[in-house]
């Protein structure tokens, strides 16, 4: 059976800095999306063992474990993918159309996005999402990796606001981080992203 398994980051840890630290990168990709692969699959396997003996004792709990752990590797799978060095800027053409027409202007939307990031309570993500049956971008705010999500969606630009992907360098100014990962967005993902949703 297919396990999940911990994506190679396509640039080195320092790559993002000064606006992310090499040791942020190190230790969130390495040790933190790591335990969240890990946990998907320990978790499928306790799904498969329940199967196998016919107790289902504990499913709640296991549903919700694979919840937590299969959204954390997607987000993080996203957010890295979303940030490189050869980021920042605005995005073109139709992504940039689409921000115009549904959140009035990019600098509407990116304070919009920001202010998700800094607000969201407890662990969560703010996110550019496609939402394909009223065929429009919506700003989510995610809490832990799951919750207040929409079904259906197709996330575009994820951006984790959990302490551990800024506090060892920003401590307790989550604003400044939120500003400055603004520096290391890969507009090309999101666009393509964007696109692919679409077709
Ligand atoms: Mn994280």
């Amino acid at each position: 059976m297919a396990t999940y398994s911990l994506p190679d980051l396509a640039y080195d840890p320092g790559a993002l800095e000064p606006h992310l630290s090499a040791r942020i990168v190190e230790l969130h990709h390495g040790k933190h999306h790591q335990a969240y692969v890990d946990g998907a699959n320990t978790t499928l396997d306790k799904l498969a063992a329940a199967r196998e003996a016919g107790d289902y004792g504990s499913i709640v709990g296991l549903q919700k474990t694979l919840a937590f752990h299969v959204a954390g590797h997607v987000l993080h799978s996203i957010y890295w993918t979303n940030l490189g060095p050869d980021g920042g800027d605005r995005p073109t053409g139709e992504l940039a159309d689409a921000i115009d027409e549904q959140f009035g202007s990019f600098d509407a939307f990116r304070a919009h996005m920001t202010q998700a990031t800094v607000s969201v309570q407890g662990s969560g993500w703010s996110a550019l999402v496609w939402e394909p049956v009223g065929g429009r971008l919506l700003v989510e705010q995610i809490e832990d990796h799951q919750d207040h999500t929409i079904l259906g969606i197709t996330p575009l630009l994820c951006i984790d606001a959990w302490e551990h992907a800024y506090y060892l360098q920003y401590e307790n100014r989550r604003a400044d981080y939120a500003n400055a990962i603004w520096n290391v967005v890969r507009w090309s993902d999101v666009a393509a992203r964007f696109e692919a949703a679409r077709t």
